[in-house]
């Protein structure tokens, strides 16, 4: 079934009846040429674009939860393309533009919303490296301006220009970077799939990989044993521990995240703003709500729960930057598994035993890389070489130091 304007006006006048599910519950088969591990954006979007790029649809993606129950669903909702390095710009602004025509391409909606996307700078040697930044872009055909104190303060005039030690300077604004909503991401590609002959399988968890001869021809999962040609790992915090079923050790650790959104409020704030001299960022949700983050636990951890420190860390930056806030409750909290990488960029690679494919290493930041991580991620395993704009996401590079550093500090510069 399509989604039409017409088709909702029909359904409404129906009493909302009649809506097909969106994906099918099958059990799964035997034997798949794909098997996606991780049912998460990354897997479901790589699920997608395997069937509708490459006409390959003999594919099942196992998920151990539901779908939406990880990162994908835990995320702040941010995309952007507003990157410094040449092994990253390519990649996310190809992002950007499946983002752009997402909601078309799968027909189903995603709430995209380019409200753009405002990091701050409070320091001169920061708006130098904003600039820096901002010429990369714009000699990448991505979009950036620089922003002076006063245009800075025309769009949010309740920001705390004043404040001694972190004074607002100017920013660097990506006016087609926003949010989508996250889940709904997740859903729309799922149905996607579904349509095209994918088996999404929920509840099923995989407990172990299947070698043969040093080739993966399968897993081993709670639902029994699945063969395939090809098998994808998807599965963002938990990459290290379904690598290790394979024997493989990567350079990944695992830490919370952790988020926050207030009571509602009439909209007051337009655009995703971050601030530059801790780690902080706010949105408003279509709610009302506002939706706001910081640093990771500096803890490593599977449990999607952060703790004390973190948050007290994430309201200070916040107070710093808008003093008003304070006055706000806030409303719900929750914690995802992150996937950090040494170099703060991601792998999307094959990996040294024939027929496993890694998608992994998505750090702060892969919810705004998830089409195009969907798309890469199919292009490698469908015809066994990288995409070029994913060229650079290698595994070996930790090995040859081709590192994709964007801070010169790693993925945890705060806790060095
Ligand atoms: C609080 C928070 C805020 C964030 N904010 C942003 C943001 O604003 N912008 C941005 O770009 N990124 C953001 N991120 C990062 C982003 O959400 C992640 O990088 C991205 O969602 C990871 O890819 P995914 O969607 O495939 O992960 P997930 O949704 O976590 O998918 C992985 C799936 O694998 C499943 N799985 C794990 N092990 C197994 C197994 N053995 N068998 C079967 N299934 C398994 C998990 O259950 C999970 O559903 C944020 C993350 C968090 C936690």
């Amino acid at each position: 079934m399509r989604y039409s304007a017409l088709g909702i006006l029909g359904r409404t006048l129906l009493g909302n009846t009649g809506w097909p599910r969106l994906w099918r519950e099958p059990e799964p088969k035997p034997a798949y040429d794909v098997v996606i591990v991780g049912g998460g954006g990354h897997g479901l979007a790589t699920a997608y674009y395997l069937a509708k790029e490459h006409g390959v649809s003999n594919v099942a993606v196992v998920e151990k939860g539901w779908l939406g129950s990880g990162n994908v669903g835990r995320n702040t909702t941010i995309v952007r393309s507003n990157y410094l390095l040449p092994g990253n710009i390519p990649f996310y602004e190809w992002s950007m533009k499946l983002w752009e025509g997402l909601e078309q391409d799968f027909n189903y909606n995603a709430m995209v919303s380019q409200r753009g996307v405002l990091n701050l700078c409070h320091s001169d040697p920061q708006r130098d490296a904003f600039a820096r930044r901002g010429n990369a872009m714009r000699l990448h055909g991505v979009d950036a301006e620089l922003l002076d104190r006063e245009q800075v303060r025309a769009m949010l005039p309740f920001l705390e220009f004043n404040n001694a030690r972190f004074p607002i300077t100017g920013g660097l604004l990506q006016r087609r970077g926003g949010t989508v909503r996250h889940d709904a991401v997740a859903w729309g590609y799922a149905r996607g799939a579904d349509q095209r002959g994918v088996d999404i399988i929920q509840n099923c968890e995989m407990t172990g990989i299947r070698i043969e001869h040093g080739r993966a021809v399968g897993i081993e999962t709670t639902r029994g044993t699945i063969r395939a040609n090809k098998i994808g790992l998807a599965v963002a915090g938990h990459s290290s521990r379904a690598a290790a079923m394979a024997g493989l050790r990567l350079p990944i650790e695992t830490h919370v995240l952790q988020a926050f959104v207030t009571e509602g409020l009439k909209p007051l704030l337009d655009h995703v703003v971050t601030f530059g001299a801790g780690h902080f960022y706010v949105s408003q949700s279509d709610k009302g709500g506002l939706v706001f983050g910081g640093d990771i636990d500096g803890y490593n951890s599977y449990a999607q729960r952060g703790n004390l420190p973190a948050i007290e860390d994430v309201m200070e930056s916040g107070m710093a930057l808008w003093p008003a806030i304070g006055r706000l409750r806030v409303l719900r909290h929750w914690g995802g598994v992150m996937d950090m990488s040494m170099d703060g960029s991601p792998i999307i690679d094959r990996t040294p035993v024939q027929g496993l494919y890694l998608n992994a290493g998505w750090c702060y930041g892969g919810f705004k890389a998830t089409p195009a991580s969907g798309w890469c991620f199919a292009h490698l395993i469908a015809r066994d070489e990288p995409h070029p704009v994913a060229a650079a996401y290698r595994l070996d590079r930790f090995a040859t130091g081709a590192l994709i550093d964007e801070k010169g500090a790693g993925a945890q510069a705060n806790l060095h």
